[in-house]
């Protein structure tokens, strides 16, 4: 017997209609490329949405399925640009301007996108790159006449706010099948060329319904979310749907995420949720550490994820300015929240210390993941908090195979994914990242957590960043050692780091070298780059030796 209820197609246009309809005085906050704060509700956005949308159909001849690519910060803009071209059926490509000129050129011929909408601050990095991109038809630079660069040397140039006057306001959505695609974005390809993961309508609407829940991140109007977590970076870890979704007020930050810039939105908006990689809040925290009479007085979340929270991190935000921190681990190809550190009910009695020991993990999934660790066999391995394995996902806002085919040996015929990451779950079903499969240590065929020593690292006085690599070992294989960032005007040597690990870790952990240098590389996302660490360090030979 079939069920009597509606067959509403789970659209994204669907978040914005209920935004529009129940909030839509609610605000959106950006900062602005050209400088100024500006400030709208979400029925502007909504107007102008569909304003780019009847544009771009009109004007550009985009339609259902073509893929357009943006190169942009977070602004009001380009979320105009997502709504707005999702809901017309087309597929939006966001791109990673921190990514390597050929790495761009290839995905963009890759995912074959059509035109280009940019950012005033990336004409230079397209202008480097155009020649290699033959099929862009043309480029759209989000910005008005006032501030268009004199000259570019960018083929078929518009000025995206003549594009927008060309838009109708009252554009209607097509009707789209669910499961039309609407977003494309690559990883991060720190092993061989980047793999584009292909959203649809409906994986980002349910992600985001679950991304608001009680047990998730809770959003709801009364919130003031600030996504510093870049749209170009795995889907603005659902932001861009969850928080109009909530009806919740929108902070945009643009360009700027130094930890001044920042902290000046988080006090000026009132924000009481905010979300970023820890390489963002390590800014913060050095500048409120400079400022010791600054507050953080309305944050109530911080949404620490991308990479492994350091105990440092989450204690400083917890104790010095009395914000919760909740830990949250994903990927791309997941939407991309896969796991949060909420509280379970039960463990409301949870000591201070056991609390903090589980909290300080990835966290347990929500509804609509499904999660689990095996062995290199497939076999299942128990959630004892001890076993350490692959972690492996399915669920309905989790990708079932990467663009064109390719990775094809990360999906196997059950539907699991092998997220590449190894971890364990514990009884409550916390999970937690031991290491990316590529970058754990190999000693004497035992594994070493590179995450655990480095996280342990930076709670030494001194310690601003610290990396873990495994060197090379005639015995062992591979020993660790550890790479250390000094906190600016401040004094650590290798014997103190070593006297802070000891009885943190067992012995055999214990790093056979601690090596300072003035900066850690980073990927284009954000994360600490082991690989061009290794290469960094290739001739060091290790004490032990
Ligand atoms: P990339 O494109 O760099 O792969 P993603 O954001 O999709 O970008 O990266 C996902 C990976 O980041 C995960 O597979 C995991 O290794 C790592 N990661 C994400 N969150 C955490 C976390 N909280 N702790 C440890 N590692 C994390």
């Amino acid at each position: 017997m079939q069920g009597l209820m509606q067959d509403w197609p789970l659209l994204v246009h669907t978040v914005l209609d209920h935004a529009r309809n129940w909030h839509g005085s609610q605000e959106i906050v950006s900062r602005t490329v050209e400088g100024p704060i500006h400030r709208y509700t979400y029925t502007d956005l909504d107007h102008r949405a569909r304003q780019i949308a009847s544009a771009a159909h009109s004007q550009l001849n985009v339609g259902e399925g073509d893929v357009v690519a943006t190169m942009a910060w977070n602004g009001y803009r380009h979320l105009e640009i997502w709504y707005g071209l999702m809901g017309l059926g087309a597929v939006v490509h966001t791109l990673n301007p921190r990514l390597f000129t050929d790495q761009l050129a290839y995905i963009v011929n890759h995912a074959e996108d059509q035109w280009m909408f940019l950012d005033l601050t990336f004409v230079p990095i397209l202008e480097g790159v155009k020649d290699q991109l033959p099929n862009v038809k043309g480029y759209v630079i989000m910005t008005d006449k006032a501030h268009m660069p004199a000259e570019t040397s960018l083929p078929n140039v518009m000025c995206y706010e003549d594009l927008i006057g060309e838009g109708d306001a009252e554009f209607v959505w097509p009707k789209l099948d669910e499961n039309t695609a609407c977003g494309m974005w690559y990883t991060s390809g720190t092993t061989g060329n980047p793999k584009g993961v292909v959203y649809t309508h409906r994986s980002n609407v349910l992600h985001a319904l679950t991304t608001c829940g009680g047990d998730a991140l809770s959003f709801s109007s009364r919130e003031t979310i600030m996504p510093v977590v870049p749209m170009f970076h795995a889907n603005a870890w659902s932001m861009a749907f969850s928080a109009p979704m909530a009806g919740a007020k929108l902070v945009l930050p643009g360009a700027q995420m130094d930890g001044a810039s920042i902290y000046e939105l988080l006090d000026t908006e009132k924000v009481t949720l905010t979300a970023a990689v820890p390489t963002i809040w390590l800014m913060l925290l050095q500048y409120l550490e400079q400022n010791p009479d600054l507050k953080l007085d309305t944050l109530q979340n911080v949404v620490i994820g991308g990479a492994a929270c350091p105990e440092a991190m989450m204690r400083a935000f917890e104790t010095k300015y009395d914000t919760n921190v909740i830990h949250a681990w994903g990927m791309t190809e997941m939407s991309p929240l896969g796991s949060l550190g909420t509280r379970k009910g039960g463990l409301q009695k949870m000591s201070g210390d056991e609390w903090w020991q589980t909290k300080l993990k990835q966290g347990r999934p929500a509804y609509s993941i499904e999660m689990k660790i095996t062995d290199d066999d497939g076999k299942d391995l128990p959630n004892d908090g001890e076993k350490f394995g692959r972690l492996k996902v399915r669920g309905p806002a989790i990708a079932r195979s990467y663009f064109k085919g390719e990775g094809a040996d990360a999906f196997d015929n059950a539907g699991w994914f092998d997220t590449g990451d190894v971890a364990t779950i514990d009884q409550h079903g916390y999970m937690q990242i031991t290491d990316r499969s590529k970058d754990v240590i190999k000693s004497g065929g035992e594994w070493i957590s590179s995450i655990d020593l480095e996280n342990i690292a930076m709670g030494c006085p001194g310690v601003a960043e610290a990396a873990a690599i495994g060197m090379p070992h005639p015995k062992w294989d591979e020993r660790p050692m550890l790479v250390i960032v000094k906190k600016p005007g401040e004094e650590v040597t290798k014997e103190q780091v070593l006297a802070h690990l000891d009885g943190k870790i067992v012995k055999w952990w214990t790093p056979d070298d601690v090596v300072f240098t003035d900066e850690i590389p980073h990927t284009a996302t954000g994360k600490i780059s082991k690989l061009t660490l290794r290469q960094q360090f290739k001739d060091h030979v290790l004490p032990t030796i």
